[in-house]
């Protein structure tokens, strides 16, 4: 594997943290983004030898800020994972603009603003790794999720179409779709809620953030170099390939 620097959001916890670490492993400087869990972060970012930066891909400025940050203290960017996501479920009927908005902002925006970003550096490196976390909601549809399930599906028109525009430039973009994986976001939810959503996967268990995270670090790597514009399951066979 070339070392290279990786920037993850959302590092601080779940999925994002396991990533880090995976990338970290794997032999890369990897700088670990978050937006209110400093300490969480800097924790994760002391045990991978990482550096810990502030990041709300919310705010383009934030976003450029960041970049600049790992930049100057670790090199140009060349492998990007989106991984910074929020739910805000609700009825769509009895869903407010801000629970809509704040949620596609997050996932969806965010992912563009740091794509953007990204991008005129990894062509000036001939060199680029992008993978965005999308869900099986993206897919499938999820009652009471319909702002989070516009956004991760938003996420698969934007892998395909960065993938797309840029592979001239040695640039991929994919995309990983996880089932139930048991992090903060899934612990708030209600135990019954948690074992409908497990048994619907066919592997009758929650995924764990390691296992997502094992299969970005795979996309980032050069053995991943021919895969462009996939839309990789981590569900324990739930959507059987969608
Ligand atoms: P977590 O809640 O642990 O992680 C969410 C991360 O997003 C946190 O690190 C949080 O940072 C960060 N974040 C939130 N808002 C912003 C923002 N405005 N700017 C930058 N970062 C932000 O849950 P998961 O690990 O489960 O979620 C990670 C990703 O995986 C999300 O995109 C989620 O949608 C996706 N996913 C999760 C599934 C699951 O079952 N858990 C299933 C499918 C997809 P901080 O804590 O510092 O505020």
């Amino acid at each position: 594997m070339t070392p290279r620097v990786a920037l993850v959001t959302g590092g601080s916890g779940g999925i994002g943290a396991a990533t880090a670490a995976a990338l970290a492993a794997s032999g890369h400087a990897v700088a670990v983004g978050y937006a209110s869990r400093a300490e969480a972060a800097e924790k994760v970012a002391a045990e991978i030898g990482g550096l810990a930066v502030p990041v709300d891909v919310t705010d383009p400025a934030s976003v450029a800020a960041a970049f600049t940050r790992v930049e100057d203290a670790l090199g140009p960017v060349a492998v990007l994972v989106n991984n910074a996501g929020v739910t805000g479920d609700g009825l769509a009927m009895r869903m407010g603009d801000d629970q809509w908005r704040r949620v596609l902002a997050t996932s969806l925006d965010g992912a563009f603003h740091t794509i953007r970003r990204a991008l005129p550096s990894m062509t000036r490196q001939r060199f680029g790794r992008i993978v965005n976390v999308g869900s099986v909601a993206g897919f499938s549809g999820s009652a009471g999720q319909a702002n989070y399930a516009a956004a991760k599906a938003g996420l698969v028109g934007l892998t395909r179409s960065i993938a797309r525009e840029m592979a001239p430039r040695g640039i991929t973009c994919n995309a990983v779709a996880p089932g139930p994986i048991a992090t903060n976001m899934t612990d708030v939810l209600s135990p019954e809620r948690q074992a409908e959503m497990v048994a619907a996967v066919p592997l009758g268990r929650m995924g764990r953030p390691d296992e997502v995270a094992s299969v970005i670090a795979f996309l980032c790597s050069d053995a991943a170099a021919y895969v462009n514009g996939a839309v990789v399951p981590v569900d324990g066979g739930l959507g059987m390939g969608h």
